[in-house]
């Protein structure tokens, strides 16, 4: 065995691994980063960057149709997934070159391996290699979680697979009604695919504010996807035409493709954690302090292998923190309060803070502030579309601590709502200021009385 000596070593080279690394390299730390797939992640490989993509092809089919409304002739158009597929192919390996340049160009080395730790201060290679530091940052993130634990379940996909598949299917099978299930029903259901969505609660996005849940379902509606809730999948069995998937109702589906999105787990199996004194919670995920440290002094963990806030924004925080204080001697802590999320369904949605539920819990008093409304665009193009909107105020102190959009490019006004609710925002911080006319979001500055004041007896 070759013992090579760093400063740090970065296991994982996803959102979270690669911004500690190319941060702490800038301060000038010796990092290796050791990755057994291709450098990115989730996010840039199979996960934000081409389900985007996916979900802008996608949403092509509704530009086609309303376009008539403004006065445009189109031909039928066609759509071609070989082309899509190749197109984000190109796309996400021109940003895994990107990541690699930036990280040679803050002095990291690239290990290719799947590393496994060896001790406190070690990693370890399968073809013997090994690598010591004195700090070792876990950014392994997760994988796809397939469940339920039924007959056949390893007929289905997970979202890493369905970005490559070889042809369109015609009717596709989704487990699930989380993020994942959601995004892709929407996108499938525009490409022209026979969508239906499978899901044990009333309504899908657990979590989310109701409002939106029910506005969702609405638009998921509309868009032809076969809503079945309160069910859940009893076996899959293969049939003559593709699966077989029996439900708990007493009914069954047939589909080409069936995709289980029903959630992730932290990527810690095999990696000796275990071992070395990791302290992990019962699903895997590394247990770390504020400072993402473990219950190993030298061995700190970021992103979604700690199981705090799953998202990719979340992630390159708490590795830029990491490197800040460990390498910059900045001391630096991540403030997971008001972060904001968007769903991109079609319509999306946008959310940040309390939904009106958790509000009514947390507060004696709980104003509500909502708006539905059908957008310009609906008009002309005579789409049964609609654009709901909520804040949710603490009527206390007239603090706005939650904001909810349903609507067009709800993800991109959320970003920009957020850093109001940041700043400590009130409702009357929201009645101030000017309206930008005509928009959508303008309705978010001109709701004047509440429409419900909840009140705790
Ligand atoms: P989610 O946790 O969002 O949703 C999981 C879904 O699976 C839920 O509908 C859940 O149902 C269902 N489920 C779980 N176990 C079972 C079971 N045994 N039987 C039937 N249904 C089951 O996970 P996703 O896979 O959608 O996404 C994973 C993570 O990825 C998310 O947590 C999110 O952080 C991230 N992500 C973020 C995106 C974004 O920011 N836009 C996009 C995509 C992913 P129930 O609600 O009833 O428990």
């Amino acid at each position: 065995m070759s013992a090579t000596d760093f400063d740090l070593i970065v296991i994982g080279a996803g959102s979270g691994g690669v911004r500690a690394a190319r941060v702490a390299g800038g301060y000038g730390a010796k990092v290796a980063v050791i990755e057994d797939f291709r450098v990115g992640g989730t996010c840039v490989i199979r996960g934000c960057v081409p389900k985007k993509l996916y979900v802008l092809a996608s949403r092509f089919r509704d530009e086609f149709e309303d376009a008539r409304g403004f006065g445009w002739h189109v031909e039928k158009p066609t759509f071609d997934w070989a082309t899509l597929v190749a197109a984000k192919e190109k796309e996400i390996t021109r940003l895994s070159g990107l990541y690699e340049q930036t990280l040679a160009k803050n002095g990291v080395t690239l290990v290719r391996g799947r590393a496994s730790l060896a001790g406190p201060d070690a990693a370890a290679l399968p073809d013997g290699r090994s690598l010591r530091a004195p700090h070792i940052l876990i950014a392994t993130g997760g994988a796809p979680a397939l469940a339920p634990s039924i007959p056949g379940i390893e007929h289905a996909l997970s979202s890493n697979e369905i970005f490559d598949l070889p042809v369109l299917p015609e009717r596709l099978a989704i487990i699930g009604s989380g993020y994942i299930a959601v995004e892709f029903a929407c996108l499938f259901a525009r490409l022209g695919v026979q969508t239906t969505l499978i899901y044990r609660a009333d309504l899908p996005l657990r979590g989310f504010d109701d409002d939106l849940r029910k506005h969702l379902a609405g638009a998921l509606g509309q868009a032809g996807v076969n809503l079945r809730a309160h069910v859940s999948p009893t076996r899959i069995d293969k049939s003559a035409t593709g699966f077989q998937l029996s439900l708990d109702d007493g009914s069954s589906l047939d589909a080409d493709v069936v995709l289980a999105a029903t959630g992730r787990q932290p990527a810690t199996q095999g990696m000796g954690l275990d071992k070395i004194g990791v302290a992990m919670r019962d699903n895997g995920a590394i247990i770390v302090d504020a400072q993402s440290r473990s219950s190993v002094a030298s061995i700190y963990a970021v992103g979604d292998v700690t199981d705090r806030i799953n998202l990719t924004p979340v992630a390159i925080r708490e590795g830029h923190a990491f490197a800040d204080r460990v390498f910059g001697k900045t001391p630096r802590i991540v403030d997971y309060e008001n972060v904001a999320s968007a769903v991109f369904s079609t319509p999306e949605i946008g959310s940040v803070g309390l939904s009106e539920a958790a509000a009514a819990e947390k507060f004696p008093g709980v104003d509500i502030y909502e708006t539905a409304f059908r957008p310009m665009r609906a008009t002309l193009s005579g789409r049964a579309e609609r654009v709901y909107m909520k804040l949710v105020v603490n009527a206390d102190n007239q603090k706005v601590v939650g904001a909810h959009i349903f609507g067009p490019e709800a993800g991109e006004m959320i970003q920009l709502v957020a850093i109001a609710l940041q700043m400590g925002a009130t409702k009357q911080d929201f009645d101030a200021t000017m309206a930008v006319h005509p928009t959508m979001a303008e309705e978010l500055v001109t709701m004047r009385t509440p429409d419900r004041r909840l009140r705790r007896a």
